[in-house]
């Protein structure tokens, strides 16, 4: 028996939540967010099952727009943060790349290069304060790349800092900024809306939207999951217990001794680590499944390895073999990441290749 951990994609599931998306916005286009190896779904079997449903595609940078063709994906691609050299815009002008656009190094290397590009977004910077340009400078870029007549369409975006806090005003001022440079521009398709943005706030219609981390069925929000939104969950990580010893009372287990039994329980040795991804964060107590009971980590994360316990008192039975839920289908990937201090998308995004992962 090779290695017991897998990773178990749900294609369908991502197709069914890229559909949600759009169904909240039926006005609206929708980039399916593949960047990040489709948060560590798999950006080739993702793009490939989406293409045909998907408007386009968006990643980080070249190097992962140029798997996607390579391996036949014809939809357009965008690159969400533009160029980051010169050089990369022949790239774009051959595979035929949409990009963002937000410094003078991207704009002059783009019109010194004097060939066509599909489509450019222009980014502003409206209080995130990370990419993109103020509205007057928005207002000249555009005008600019009109004028040059190499770009198909320009196009207008922006990224909210705190989407993911409803109570938090931020998004409101971000999106009276967008509408006042739009207004200073005047006629421009508009692209702002991340997963948080598309599901709870209301958004410019027409244009584009960008659904990330809620194709792969989690929430970005902190207090709720990606099933209460309405969300199919995509990945589901399993393993097996590999041994099974008993502890008693007060002995102490794993690197560093740092957890100690309170009472005699069994123990259930688990082939996961954060070798594969699983956060090294991770407390004593995040859940997981052992054969459909509730189970809960018991030991410092190692490399890989993880120490687990049953978390009722009274259940007993655990055997090598026992299959393990780590996350995904009956415990949450947010509910790990709480566990671990983290995120969701961060918990999927890690994973490394050691995982196998296997597609239905
Ligand atoms: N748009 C941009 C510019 C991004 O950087 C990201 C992700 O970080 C997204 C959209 C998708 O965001 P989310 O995964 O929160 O939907």
């Amino acid at each position: 028996m090779s290695r017991p951990l897998t990773a178990t994609v749900d294609l369908e599931a991502i197709l069914s939540n890229y559909r949600y998306a759009k169904q909240l916005h039926p006005t609206c286009k929708a980039f399916a967010v593949v960047k990040s190896n489709a948060y560590g779904h798999g950006a080739v079997r993702v793009a490939q099952y989406l293409e045909g449903d998907a408007d386009a595609f968006a990643v980080a940078s070249i190097e992962e727009a140029i798997e996607l063709r390579e391996a036949g994906i014809e939809a357009p691609i965008m690159l969400l943060e533009g160029v980051f050299e010169a050089a990369e815009w022949e790239l774009c002008v051959e595979h035929n790349f949409w990009t963002a656009l937000e410094n003078p190094l991207q704009l002059e290397s783009l019109l010194a290069l004097g060939k066509p590009i599909e489509k450019v977004f222009v980014k502003l910077d409206t209080g995130m304060h990370r990419l993109g340009v103020s509205k007057e400078v928005a207002a000249q870029y555009v005008q600019t790349l009109r004028e040059s007549g190499l770009v198909g369409e320009v196009l207008l975006m922006t990224h909210f800092a705190c989407a993911d806090d409803l109570a938090d005003l931020t998004t409101m001022k971000q999106l009276t900024y967008f509408e006042q440079a739009r207004q200073l521009i005047g006629g421009i398709e508009a692209s702002v809306a991340n997963s948080a943005a598309i599901m709870k706030w209301s958004v410019p219609e027409g244009g584009w939207i960008r659904p990330g981390i809620m194709l792969y069925g989690i929430s970005p929000f902190a207090e709720v999951s990606g099933v209460d939104l309405g969300l199919k969950p995509a990945m589901t990580l399993t393993s097996k217990v590999i041994s099974v010893r008993n502890v008693a009372e007060g002995d102490k287990v794993g690197y560093g001794l740092s957890y100690q039994a309170e009472q005699d329980h069994q123990l259930a040795t688990i082939a996961v680590g954060y070798g594969d991804g699983y956060p090294r964060a991770a407390d004593h107590g995040t859940p997981m499944l052992i054969n459909g009971q509730a189970a809960e980590l018991a030991g410092r994360v190692s490399m890989d390895m993880i120490t687990a316990k049953l978390s009722s008192e009274s259940a007993q039975g655990l055997a090598i073999g026992d299959d393990v839920v780590l996350w995904g289908a009956g415990v949450s990937v947010e509910k790990v990441a709480y566990w671990a201090n983290t995120i969701g998308y961060e918990l999927v995004t890690r994973m490394t290749s050691r995982p196998k992962i296997v597609y239905r």
